[in-house]
């Protein structure tokens, strides 16, 4: 079943203790794209500006991903720069300039307002709101935001909490939204809010998925050097809901294997800058590293 996703396309500049990237493709969209892509189709709702190359996307066209929701606009295409320190847990943000995104308003191309499911990846508020309100019944819907979003327009992060079914958020900025130390306790609270399940990303350790009645917590994969981890939160969800388009159906248990599939997913894309090792990525490569997370979280009776 095919996934809609709307979001950023951006030129990214990226400072990590391991070295520097200047102008490469990012984008909450793109990241999120090639990692569902290896599960299912994907329709993108985006826009760029006339500085991007029309061959940029070719690695995603490749893999089926549908493109037409791509708009190019005249003008600069969003830029994010950012930096992280040895505790690659948090980013700083150094410049987010909107560019086209300023003005931009997505319409849906033929096909893709019945796309079953729905991911509103990290972007204004707005945008998602907009993508969300032409979408026909989708069968799961699920968002991002991320710190900028929540300081500048929390109100409208948290409507748009109140219309989906599930929420991916990262802890620091579950604790921000929710003015808690506790990952618990803001998971707790953003259920409450409507959706049905809260999907908490802790980097390097791992992701919890929340439900009313269910806890399930992923370690992240054992890694010794992590380059970039940029992306990784998009990557994680793209794996997340790529894996659930193709499940016979959406369950307690096959949650908890697209947990696993998110984190193996995102393991592999902090293994490069950017999006270099999504373009090579294969469906069975994350299938080994799933049957790894197996053998290092099993424990036998207890
Ligand atoms: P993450 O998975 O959270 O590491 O997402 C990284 C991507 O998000 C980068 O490629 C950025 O271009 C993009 N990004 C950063 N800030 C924003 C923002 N405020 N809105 C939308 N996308 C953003």
């Amino acid at each position: 079943m095919s996934i809609l996703v709307v979001g950023s396309a951006a030129f990214d500049d990226i400072e990590t203790p391991f070295g520097r990237a200047e102008h490469i493709l990012g984008g909450s969209t793109i990241y999120f794209a090639a990692a569902a892509s290896l599960f299912a189709p994907v329709n993108v709702v985006s826009v760029v500006g006339t500085d991007m190359p029309l061959d940029a996307y070719d690695f995603l066209k490749a893999r089926g991903v549908d493109m037409r929701g791509l708009q190019v606009e005249d003008g600069k295409t969003f830029h994010w720069s950012g930096r992280y320190d040895y505790d690659l847990n948090q980013t700083e943000t150094l410049v987010t300039d909107l560019n086209v995104y300023a003005g931009f308003r997505p319409s849906l191309p033929d096909g893709y307002a019945d796309s079953p499911f729905v991911f509103l990846a990290n972007i204004q508020p707005d945008l998602q709101r907009s993508v969300l309100e032409q979408a026909r019944s989708p069968r799961l819907t699920m968002m991002d935001s991320m710190n900028l979003w929540i300081e500048t327009q929390r109100d409208a992060v948290e409507a748009i909490m109140r219309m989906v079914d599930m929420v991916s958020i990262n802890e620091s900025e579950a604790r921000l939204l929710m003015r808690t130390s506790s990952v618990l306790a803001a998971a707790k609270r953003i259920l409450t809010l409507g959706p049905k399940a809260v999907l908490v990303k802790r980097g390097e350790y791992g992701a919890v998925l929340f439900t009313e009645d269910d806890y399930f917590a992923a370690p992240g994969y054992p890694l010794e050097e992590v380059y970039d981890p940029t992306g990784a939160g998009d990557s994680f969800a793209g794996g997340f809901m790529g894996y659930l388009a193709q499940a016979p159906e959406i369950n307690g248990a096959t949650l908890r294997q697209a947990v696993i599939h998110g984190s193996a997913v995102a393991s592999f894309t902090v293994q490069a800058f950017g999006v270099e090792r999504l373009k090579t990525l294969t469906r069975s490569e994350v299938e080994d590293r799933c049957r790894e997370f197996q053998r290092f979280t099993s424990f036998g009776e207890v």
